[in-house]
């Protein structure tokens, strides 16, 4: 497993008195992915000085990627158990031919399903449209009227006060997004995304990033509230695994969390 990045090794020079002076404290909310209480000078000091608060977002974005790191290994470690079982069913004389038959009836043209559908998912163009009111995407503002825009990784959507914005993939509505929604794309096929802060509604199999945690939705739908603090979610159906800095939870249909800050 590896060790947590020294935050002081990436970061940017203190800049000005106040930095150094909540130097410390800083590394110490960084280390323990921490949010600093409200009304706290750190939080104060972040909300105003761009190199703190880029060191502590960071900071925040190497615990949760940690987190994730984890669990594929967990999960890699499964699969190749499962395998290893499969494999000693195989050898053993009885089932050995029923096995290589699996293998050339199952499993292969299965394979070959999955490899074809994966292709074709990234070839599908994303979209956003305004339900109502607007958004921004980058620097231009687009309202219902408007055709549906194409999306790039990258792209940064941001809902206005009495607006709502619905992302597609395909003909497909995938990911709602409430008033007042700040959501930048990490992928076109909208698997991954990230959110800053409002409330977004999400259905199928898709990767919302928080400041504070990967959310991994399966085939469900899952609310998510909040901002840079902390994210309120609903699980309304299917199941999501939840990794930060604590490890992680699953979460079922029915079933609420809150990540970051209590
Ligand atoms: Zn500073």
């Amino acid at each position: 497993m590896e060790p947590l990045q020294e935050p002081s090794e990436s970061a940017p020079e203190a800049t000005t008195p106040e930095c150094a002076e909540l130097r410390t404290e800083l590394a110490r909310a960084c280390e323990g992915a921490l949010v600093p209480e409200a009304g706290s000078p750190l939080r104060a000091h972040l909300r105003a000085c761009r190199a703190c608060e880029a060191e502590y977002r960071e900071a925040l974005r190497v615990t949760a990627h940690i987190a994730r790191e984890r669990r594929v290994a967990r999960e890699e470690q499964e699969r190749e158990q499962r395998r290893n079982e499969r494999l000693r069913l195989a050898r053993s004389p009885r089932s050995r031919r029923s096995f290589s038959l699996a293998i050339r009836t199952l499993v292969l043209p299965a394979l070959l399903i999955l490899l074809l559908t994966r292709t074709s998912n990234n070839e599908v163009e994303a979209h956003v449209k305004a339900l109502k009111g607007e958004y921004s995407l980058g620097v231009r503002r687009i309202d219902a009227t408007k055709l549906p825009q194409p999306l790039r990784r990258g792209d940064w959507i941001v809902t206005g006060d009495d607006s709502a914005a619905s992302l597609t993939l395909g003909a497909r509505h995938e990911v709602l997004l409430e008033p007042r929604t700040r959501v930048c794309v990490e992928d076109r096929s909208l698997g991954r995304m990230l959110f800053d802060s409002g409330a977004v509604v999400l259905r199928g199999t898709r990767t919302l990033t928080t400041a504070h945690a990967v959310i991994e939705l399966e085939k469900g739908e899952l609310r998510a509230v909040g901002d840079g603090a902390g994210v309120d979610l609903e699980v309304r159906s299917g199941s999501c695994v939840i990794s930060d800095a604590s490890g992680e939870r699953v979460l079922s249909a029915g079933e609420r969390a809150r990540v970051g800050a209590p």
